[in-house]
């Protein structure tokens, strides 16, 4: 009977080798259109042995579709299975991380200790002590937590954001943190 560590292995070997024709692709693509075209696109993927390539213009897009079949022959000359079609858009030429980034930007609406626009958080006194910064955020947290639930460990006045998120205030939640991880 196999295990399920050499199924597993299988696996992330079937793995490897689906990923491996674009790999061969994006070492050869540079060689094979030649570093002005090589600067101006970018590889993106191949599905159903079409490759999708992302240029930095329409203009490039509209070129290069058109001198594509010669492109073709000289890829599938170097690739272990050939493609079919290459489509050249602008879409996906921004740079990927910077979207990335951008999508992972949490608005402080999601925060659960967010309150209002009116009250901002603490850092107005850098302060290189985490303990005297954590005391003045608690003091200025709760004296301006007004009409709020009561967390059930401390019993101070805390946002419903993070009573829904810990089931107690955000410092009792990190006090638990710490501890656990100490
Ligand atoms: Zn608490």
């Amino acid at each position: 009977m196999k295990s399920i560590n050499d199924i597993l292995r299988v696996l992330e070997k079937q793995e490897k080798w689906q990923e491996q024709p674009f790999q061969r692709l994006l070492k050869c693509w540079a060689e094979v259109v030649g570093p002005v075209v090589a600067t101006n696109t970018r590889p993106l993927s191949i599905q159903r042995d079409v490759l999708s390539v992302a240029t930095s213009s329409a203009a490039w897009a509209q070129n290069l579709t058109f001198g594509r079949t010669s492109l073709l022959l000289k890829l599938n000359k170097k690739l272990p299975a050939p493609l079919v079609d290459i489509r050249f858009s602008t879409a996906g030429w921004q740079n990927p991380s910077v979207e990335r980034k951008q999508q992972q930007t949490v608005s402080p609406h999601d925060h659960p200790s967010y309150l209002g626009d009116e009250i901002s958080r603490p850092g107005a006194t850098p302060t290189k002590d985490v303990n005297t910064a954590f005391g003045n955020w608690t003091k200025i947290m709760r004296s301006r937590s007004h009409n709020l639930p009561l967390c059930p460990q401390c019993q101070s006045p805390t946002p419903p954001g993070e009573l829904q998120r810990w089931q107690v205030c955000s410092v009792c939640a990190a006090k638990q943190f710490v501890k656990q991880n100490s």
